[in-house]
C-alpha cells in the first residue's frame, strides 16, 4: 500500500506526521469525474482537509467549494474557487462570516433557521446587496451511521425542521434582500448503505414539490456530502461507489424544469489517500494486555476518540508473526486510545507504524494539547521513488 522506497525515506522524517498518497488522491477524483456523467454540481467540503496540495489538487480540477466557516470561504477564494462555485453552510454563522460571504457575492448562503435568515436579511440590506439562500431542511431520514455523526434527524441541531417550514414561506415573501434559490440537504456523515440515499431523494421530492405549491421556485437541489468509505479494507476497496452513489440522485430524484443538482463530498474524496505515520516508542507489557505506546496521539487524529471511529493500523518497519496490541497515545488521558486488541505485525521500538484513511477529518482536527508540536504533513509528490 505505501510503497517500500518511500518506506526507508518516511525514516529519515520526524514522527509523527501526515503523508498524502497523491496518486490515490487524483485516482478518486477521476472516478469521481468518471461516475458524473450527470452534469451535477460537485463541490468539495473544505473542513474533511484542507491541505494546500490537496486543495490544489481538488480546486484544478474543477470542484466547487462548501464551507462552514468564514475563514474557510477565504481560504478557497485565495485558493482561486470561483464565488459562483461557493456554498456556506452551519448553524452559528456569525456576523462578520455573513459579511464576509456578502462581500465575496457566494453561490448560495445554507440557511438552517428562522433568525439566521432574518440575520442575513438585514446585513445583505446594510450592504445594499441580495443575499442567495438555499434552505437547508433537516428530513427526519436515519443516515445508519455512527450517532455522533447524524445530523438529519429532528433530534440533531442542523436545518430546519418540518414544522417550521409554514412560517418559513411566508417569511421568505417579506424579506427584501434574500433570494431563494434552492434547497439543502445533508444528514450525515460516513453513510454506506446507499438505499439511504434513495431514502433522501424521495423525501427531497416532497419537499421541493411543497415549494412550488407555494410559489416559490428553486434553481438548485443541493444533497449534501456523507458518502462513506471502507475503514476496514482500505487497501482491497480503496474507493466509494462514486457510480451508485450519483445513480441513486439520477433514478429518484425528480429534478424541475431547469434545476441543477448540486453534491458536497467530503470524507469520500480524501480519506484514503493520507495516512498518519507514527513511530513506536514504548512496548509495556500490562496485567492483561499489551501496550505499545506511539508518538502520535489524539492531538494528531482524535477520531477514534471522538466518534469511536475504527482505523486499520499497519508496521510498516517489520513483517514478522501477529500480536494482539492496545496501541495508545503519549497524551495524558484514558481516551488517547487508537485500538485495542488490534492484530500487528510484532513491533519494537523506533518501527514505523501507518494509521490508514486518515485524509479525512484528521489533520483539520488536530490540536497542540499538552503543549505539543502541531503535526506536519507531507504529500508523495515531495519523494522521489
Ligand atoms: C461536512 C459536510 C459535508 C461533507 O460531509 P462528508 O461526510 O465528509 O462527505 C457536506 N456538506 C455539509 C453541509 C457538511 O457540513
Amino acid at each position: 500500500m505505501i510503497k517500500e522506497t518511500l518506506i526507508s525515506q518516511f525514516q529519515n522524517r520526524e514522527t509523527p506526521f501526515y503523508f498524502y498518497d497523491m496518486d490515490i488522491l487524483r485516482k478518486t477524483i477521476s472516478k469521481i469525474k468518471a461516475a458524473n456523467t450527470y452534469g451535477f454540481h460537485v463541490h468539495y467540503a473544505i473542513k474533511a482537509n484542507a491541505n494546500k496540495e490537496i486543495l490544489t489538487c481538488l480546486f484544478d480540477a474543477g470542484f466547487g467549494a462548501d464551507c462552514v466557516s468564514g475563514n474557510e470561504i477565504s481560504k478557497a477564494i485565495q485558493m482561486g474557487v470561483q464565488p459562483s462555485k461557493i456554498a456556506f453552510a452551519g448553524v452559528g454563522k456569525t456576523d462578520k462570516e455573513i459579511i464576509t460571504a456578502l462581500e465575496a457575492g457566494i453561490f448560495s448562503f445554507n440557511c438552517e433557521s428562522l433568525p439566521e435568515l432574518q440575520v442575513i436579511d438585514e446585513l445583505a440590506g446594510k450592504l445594499n446587496k441580495t443575499a442567495p439562500v438555499a434552505i437547508r431542511i433537516n428530513p427526519n431520514v436515519d443516515p445508519k451511521t455512527h450517532k455522533f455523526i447524524t445530523t438529519g434527524l429532528t433530534e440533531n441541531k442542523f436545518g430546519f425542521n418540518h414544522q417550521d417550514l409554514t412560517k418559513l414561506a411566508a417569511l421568505l415573501k417579506s424579506l427584501k434582500n434574500i433570494q431563494l434559490t434552492g434547497i439543502h440537504f445533508h444528514i450525515g456523515s460516513q453513510i454506506t448503505d446507499i438505499e439511504v440515499f434513495k431514502e433522501l431523494s424521495l423525501k427531497v421530492n416532497a419537499f421541493s414539490d411543497w415549494f412550488e405549491e407555494q410559489g416559490l421556485k428553486l434553481e438548485h437541489i443541493n444533497m449534501g456530502g456523507g458518502l462513506g468509505i471502507d475503514y476496514q479494507n482500505p487497501e482491497t476497496n480503496t474507493f466509494a461507489d462514486f457510480e451508485a452513489y450519483f445513480a441513486a440522485f439520477h433514478k429518484h430524484l425528480k429534478l424541475k424544469q431547469g434545476q441543477e443538482l448540486h453534491v458536497e463530498l467530503g470524507r469520500s474524496v480524501v480519506a484514503q489517500c493520507g495516512h498518519l505515520i507514527t513511530r513506536v516508542l514504548y512496548l509495556k507489557e500490562g496485567q492483561s494486555k499489551n501496550f505499545l505506546i506511539t508518538d502520535a496521539g489524539m492531538t494528531e487524529l482524535i477520531r477514534p476518540m471522538l466518534y469511536q471511529a475504527y482505523h486499520a493500523i499497519s508496521n510498516l518497519t517489520s513483517k514478522q508473526e501477529e500480536h494482539a496490541y492496545d496501541i495508545v497515545g503519549p497524551i495524558c488521558e484514558s481516551t488517547d486510545v487508537f485500538a485495542t486488541n488490534l492484530w500487528l505485525s510484532e513491533a519494537k521500538r523506533g518501527d514505523l507504524l501507518a494509521i490508514h484513511s486518515a485524509g479525512a477529518y484528521g489533520e483539520v482536527m488536530a490540536s497542540q494539547y499538552n503543549l505539543r508540536d502541531l503535526v506536519t504533513s507531507c504529500t508523495s509528490d515531495n519523494f522521489r521513488s
